[in-house]
């Protein structure tokens, strides 16, 4: 990184614990699941499985399936897999409801409030205008970019409209990495420069 101009600040989005669910209960209407521990069933029917991740209503506890494989040939699982599944390992378990098919095919949404956080370096070893900073996800938590980086830098949404140039929009969600320049306070920023940011 010899070649930057400016140091490159990293920033990282992880999750602190695993996402509720927005799944209503059946029983008694509350909109708010959880994995707890994380278990999966599985249920063999001759040469088929059926494989199921529990969730159950934080409200009253009620416990229901969500379908991970319906059905499936036994021979179509890697065996590694499948040991998961039997282990109830937490790795597992993360990977299947984070994956977004789970969520399509069992009609709920990730809750992420309070699930992750933003870790940022404690002090900029360069003080330096324009600010350049590369966010990393390592777990799929959807932000908006301009609210994020307020939060990271302390600024209103206002100012980092104002001063920040992002490679990707900054008002709309985004769960993958992207980076962004930040100008000084009293000069005028690349976006007011180029393309305005609507
Ligand atoms: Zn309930």
């Amino acid at each position: 990184m010899s070649s930057q101009p400016h140091t490159v600040l990293p920033w990282v989005v992880r999750r602190t614990r695993l996402p509720l669910l927005s799944l209503r209960c059946v029983d008694c209407r509350s909109e708010s699941a959880t994995t707890g521990e994380g278990r999966f069933r599985v249920n063999a029917n001759g040469k088929l499985l059926d494989v199921w991740l529990l969730v159950r209503c934080v409200s009253c506890d009620r416990t229901s399936k969500l379908t991970v494989h319906e059905r499936a040939p036994v021979r179509s699982f890697d065996p590694t897999e499948l040991d998961g599944y039997h282990a109830n390992d937490p790795e597992v378990v993360a990977a299947t409801l984070l994956d977004p098919l789970l969520a399509q095919r069992n009609r709920f949404t990730l809750d992420w409030n309070g699930a992750w956080r933003l870790k940022t370096p404690p002090t900029r070893p360069d003080q330096a205008w324009p600010l350049h900073v590369e966010v990393v996800f390592t777990d799929p938590v959807p932000v908006r970019p301009e609210r994020l980086i307020a939060q990271g830098l302390g600024l209103s949404r206002n100012e980092v409209l104002r001063r920040v140039t992002c490679d990707i929009p900054l008002r709309r969600p985004t769960n993958t990495g992207f980076t962004f320049t930040m100008t000084a306070g009293d000069q005028p920023s690349a976006s007011q420069r180029s393309a305005p940011m609507r």
